[in-house]
């Protein structure tokens, strides 16, 4: 028995153990096994997006906003293309692999089979209310587990379409949603899976590793964090720089684990690069009220306490605003530019997670390593650089979940580059085969024929001084 509140059926909780149960079942009786069994269902999930992609550029406007070219370029597509991916590369991805051995061992038949690790849950935020639970649940179906689905309350159009679409695709022994608050959460970690992917803040994540811990059970964190943007800006095309900055920026409003959070940059190149931002702002929103233009395609944000939260980092600063800052209501916030942070303004202190990016001016690379590592690893390092040793010394003096030269948020287009953070920014990456991979437990094989007593016997005590030579 469910129940209704606001746009959203909760499951009601005397369904999840029963849920867990049947998927326990399914995966015991190997429903989920088969290859064709796990393309079928990858298929099913391309097509329950691409039949429903209108209602659901419609469910994700509904919930914040966000514009219908940005749902298929960062959720509708990215979803099919890997669901598509994963059925085609199933077979190659799941075959048993033979390492390369010592001549000695090669005929005791050493092998990686590639197993599932069993049932698992998926917990995703609202900022990509498909994307991030869809795309580790390609992973989860390509690996032959059996998976409950929980996404966010915060997006409750997108989550209550998914659950209703749902039974009409995919089969509902092997594969089921769960919708609710931290209550439903609360309740599905309580319960013992083989595998929690989890996406969503900090916070959250120190819950569900400790609720994954009780159980030993392995747990990938995807995290927020603030993924700085350093320019070498003596040596790049600044306004392209500027572009490319500012779109990553304004995408999805800036609500985004891998957003460019600030801003490193030569102090002398700091105005240059300010007019670039609102050539570039100008160009993307014409409109005379810029970001907040009815025409204008900017996300809004997501409630009116996540608006409050980021007027207050603007209330805070002791920068100067020189791009946007305006608000309309509680629901939108423009594209707003902030120089002369300090590293210890107010805008400095947590992951932004919204249309705001502050500059801070440096005097050489080496503060910029310095402000970088005094804080949490971030998911991504973003540079703009042409110069290869510029590169080389953010590989050497920095650590990120990622380094991205010369754009943002683009590199996930890359599906072979795995994508995950480290320590605060979490911890595990997916993308592609990795996902695949995530959910995979390599098993270990190796059969000891008998013939190899031949060699062995000399192991056996009594123990000879022969052994000893071996
Ligand atoms: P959140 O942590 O508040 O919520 C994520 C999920 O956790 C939701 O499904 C929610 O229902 C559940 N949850 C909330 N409180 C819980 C509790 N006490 N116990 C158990 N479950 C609970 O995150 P959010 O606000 O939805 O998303 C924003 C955050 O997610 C930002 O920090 C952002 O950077 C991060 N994020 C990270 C990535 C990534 O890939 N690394 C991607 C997107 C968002």
């Amino acid at each position: 028995m469910s129940y209704q509140t606001g746009k959203m059926t909760l499951t009601a909780l005397d369904e999840i153990p029963k849920l867990h149960a049947r998927l326990t079942k399914s995966f015991n009786d190997g429903l989920t096994l088969p290859l064709s069994y796990r393309r079928n269902q990858l298929l099913q999930l391309a097509h329950l997006i691409q039949d429903n992609a209108e209602a659901i550029n419609d469910a994700i406007f509904a919930d914040f906003g966000k514009p219908k070219l940005e749902v298929t370029l960062t959720e509708t597509g990215p979803v099919v293309d890997n669901c598509i991916q994963a059925a085609e590369s199933l077979t190659d991805w799941a075959a048993p692999e033979k390492p390369q051995v010592n001549p000695l061992h090669a005929a005791w038949d050493p092998t990686v089979y590639k197993v599932p690790k069993g049932v698992v849950t998926i917990i995703g935020p609202w900022n990509f209310p498909y994307t991030l639970i869809l795309l580790p649940l390609v992973g989860a179906i390509a690996a032959g587990c059996p998976c409950v689905i929980k996404p966010s309350e915060y997006s409750p159009h997108s989550s209550q379409l998914l659950a209703e679409l749902w039974p009409r695709y995919m089969d509902v022994n092997a594969y089921a949603v769960v919708n609710g608050t931290e209550v439903q959460t609360t309740r599905l970690l309580d319960l013992k899976w083989d595998h929690v992917f989890f996406t969503g803040s900090a916070r959250v994540g120190k819950i569900v590793a400790t609720a994954a811990g009780k159980h030993l059970t392995s747990s990938t964190l995807e995290l927020g964090s603030k993924s700085p943007v350093v320019i070498d800006a003596d040596n790049i095309d600044l306004k392209l720089a500027a572009k490319r900055i500012l779109w990553g920026k304004q995408l999805n409003g800036g609500q985004i684990c891998i957003s460019p959070d600030y801003v490193l940059i030569p102090r002398h190149k700091q105005d240059e690069f300010i007019a670039a931002l609102r050539d570039a702002y100008k160009s993307f929103f014409p409109g005379e009220a810029g970001g907040l233009d009815p025409q204008s395609q900017l996300s809004r944000i997501l409630t009116p306490a996540h608006h409050a939260r980021l007027r207050a980092m603007l209330e805070g600063t002791r920068g100067s605003i020189v791009l946007g800052g305006k608000s309309e209501g509680t629901a939108r916030l423009d594209i707003t530019v902030v120089k002369d942070v300090a590293i210890d303004d107010a805008l400095m202190e947590e992951e932004i997670f919204g249309p705001i990016l502050p500059i801070v001016p440096i005097d050489n690379i080496t503060e910029a390593y310095k402000i970088i590592g005094a804080r949490p690893v971030p998911l991504v390092i973003y540079v703009f650089t042409d110069r290869e040793q510029f590169k080389d010394g953010f590989l050497e003096h920095t650590r990120s979940g990622q380094l991205v030269l010369n754009d943002t948020f683009f590199q996930l287009a890359v599906q072979e580059v795995p994508f995950g953070g480290l320590n605060d920014s979490g911890y595990g990456s997916y993308l592609g085969k990795h996902t695949f991979e995530t959910f995979t437990h390599r098993r270990g094989y190796v059969n000891i024929p008998a013939a190899a007593d031949e060699v062995l016997q000399i192991r056996y005590p009594p123990y000879s001084e022969q052994a000893y030579q071996l």
